[in-house]
């Protein structure tokens, strides 16, 4: 039998790991944004860009790709500030200091191939078994936060947090 997984929205079990996942998605989300604001800006500031003047159209095309990208980002911050005042003190604020020094993303989920996904990093086995058992963790190297998906963290070896069927050898 194949078995679906897709995972009733998730966040029955870990509230908070539901949290990082939105956040890092709406953090995203955001640099998506920012990433059209800036384009459309730079456009819209050069008169006579190189070999093709935007016309008056595409200069209103750039104005409302601009508004709407601001005005989606704008709610995207309110969604992210809701999401920050749910989240544990400790790691709000480690996320708060990721962000001032530049390091984004500042969430990243951890995929299982043993390596920090922002600083490429390997994570020490027991430290990866401590983030599988928390969910969470800060990485050792560059202080991002990392975390697992709840599938992920029942599904792997050594999670141990209830007892498992008797492994059956080939
Ligand atoms: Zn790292």
């Amino acid at each position: 039998m194949k078995s679906i997984d897709q995972g009733p929205s998730s966040a029955t079990a870990e509230p908070s790991l539901g949290l990082l996942g939105r956040l890092s998605d709406i953090d995203a989300a955001i640099r998506g944004g920012e990433h059209i604001v800036s384009h459309c800006r730079a456009r819209l500031a050069t008169p006579q860009p190189v070999g093709r003047p935007a016309t008056t159209t595409e200069r209103e095309a750039l104005e409302t790709d601009l508004l709407s990208a601001l005005a989606r980002n704008a709610e995207r911050q309110a969604q992210r500030r809701a999401l920050l005042a749910e989240m544990d003190a400790t790691l709000r604020l480690a996320y708060e200091e990721l962000h001032g020094r530049g390091l984004v993303p500042a969430i990243i989920q951890f995929d299982g191939n043993g390596a920090c996904g922002g600083c490429h990093l390997r994570v020490p086995p027991q430290r990866q078994v401590e983030l599988r058992r928390r969910g969470a963790l800060a990485c050792p190297h560059c202080g991002r936060i990392l975390y697992v998906v709840a599938g992920e963290r029942a599904a792997s070896p050594g999670a141990g947090r209830r007892s498992r069927p008797l492994e059956r050898e080939a």
